[in-house]
């Protein structure tokens, strides 16, 4: 994966982790993989159930801390057969 290029723009923010802020403040829009998402839980929610295993550690732990055991059920409904890292063949 690239690790400081917008997907969105395609503007290069190197290593620092300011490409998170800036895919979402620019764009609304996930840093990963350019999805545009409404509020700041719903890029939460998307990171943990699309992006898990990429997660930078700073951005887990974000996710995590925001997102919490409330929206979990978020999570279920967004990837029913992904859970838990559970591996696929
Ligand atoms: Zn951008
Ligand atoms: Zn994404």
């Amino acid at each position: 994966m690239t690790d400081g290029t917008c997907p969105v723009c395609g503007d290069d923010f190197g290593a620092s982790g300011a490409l998170s802020d800036h895919a979402w403040d620019a764009h609304d829009a996930c840093r990963y993989c350019g999805e545009e998402l409404t509020t700041e839980d719903e890029l939460y929610v998307h990171w943990l159930a699309r992006h898990k295993g990429e997660l930078s550690r700073v951005d887990r732990k974000r996710a995590e801390s925001e997102v919490g055991p409330l929206t979990f059920g978020i999570l279920v409904r967004c990837s029913p057969h992904r859970m838990y890292g559970t591996s696929d063949e």
